[in-house]
């Protein structure tokens, strides 16, 4: 058997298949994240039928970032400097009570989605797939023939400096950068700005989606020009919002202008810009994969 985990910011999946199916779940368990202790605790309670019965054979794990994907690290799998409370310098392995022999792959969440809507999501077929993820936090993660594009660090696209909607003098609520596309654009931006969440904005949606795309068509093609993925999915509780999908599109074809003549970004209704396939459960079916890839069946991956 092998398990895929994905700790999200407010929920936590963990799902089990067979080594040769890792795209069909045969047991899963899906809590909200509170607390490390909390609910790493009701994961290793989980996994624990498995693995003390010996038949566990590796696991995947996409965590919220920034978490440690280095595996030649001391500290692999740590969340290291999150603002998110109690979670800073968690050791995740430990606490799932992974032992050293453990195979074990460690990807940020937008990662894993990127490696499970490629291999199994709407990706599928194509050789290098982005995820792009626009909620609690913004983030954006790659994978290339099915594999996760590893370096020591992973990539914090969400936060890009970005130009201004004209207008607009929101300070912005990333902790460290005020006004980066993160502190502009992500879901508490959008609470912070309206007073309200996303789905509950009402006519201000007029407002929300023009300079909501904006902003997201400059994260769109800053990933086509350094990455020129063959498509990007783009997810995350932010694209909820009616309309926002659409205007990214737009936007992104007048932000990039006549850069990338013939490219598909170029025309709104290509399919380059898509929604993720598999809703919410693309990271673990992400993380199933990357476990089901160092249970043997597919060559080691290893940091670039
Ligand atoms: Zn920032």
């Amino acid at each position: 058997m092998i398990a895929g985990i994905e700790t999200g910011g407010t929920k936590v999946i963990c799902a089990v298949a067979e080594t040769g199916a890792p795209g069909t779940i045969v047991d899963r368990l899906r809590i909200p994240t509170t607390s490390p202790a909390e609910t790493l605790g009701a994961v290793r309670s989980f996994l624990d039928g498995y693995a003390s019965a010996g038949v566990l054979e590796a696991v995947g794990l996409a965590a919220f970032g920034p978490v440690n994907v280095d595996s030649s690290s001391p500290s692999y799998g740590w969340i290291t400097s999150t603002p998110k409370a109690g979670w800073r310098n968690t050791d995740i392995p430990r606490a799932l009570g992974l032992g050293d022999a453990m195979p074990l792959q460690v990807v940020t969440d937008v990662t894993g989605s990127a490696v499970g809507e490629q291999r199994s999501g709407a990706g599928a077929g194509l050789r290098n797939v982005a995820y792009v993820t626009v909620g609690t936090g913004v983030g954006a993660g790659f994978a290339a023939d099915g594999v996760p594009f590893l370096q020591r660090s992973h990539p914090e696209m969400g936060h890009l400096p970005v130009r201004r909607y004209p207008g607009d003098d929101f300070p912005g609520t990333c902790p460290f950068h005020g006004d980066c596309l993160e502190g502009l654009a992500s879901g508490p931006a959008v609470r912070a700005r309206w007073g309200r969440p996303g789905e509950q904005l009402g006519a201000l949606q007029r407002e929300a989606v023009p300079l909501l795309g904006f902003y997201l068509a400059q994260l769109l093609a800053a990933v086509t020009y350094t990455v020129a993925p063959d498509r990007i999915i783009l997810g995350g509780g932010v694209l909820k919002l009616p309309g926002l999908l659409q205007a990214s599109r737009e936007q992104l074809a007048e932000v990039v202008g006549g850069a990338l003549e013939g490219h598909p970004l170029t025309r709104p209704d290509s399919g380059y810009i898509c929604s993720p396939a598999l809703a919410d459960l693309a990271g673990v079916h992400g993380a199933l994969y990357l476990a089901h890839d160092l249970a043997g069946n597919r060559a080691p991956l290893s940091a670039v």
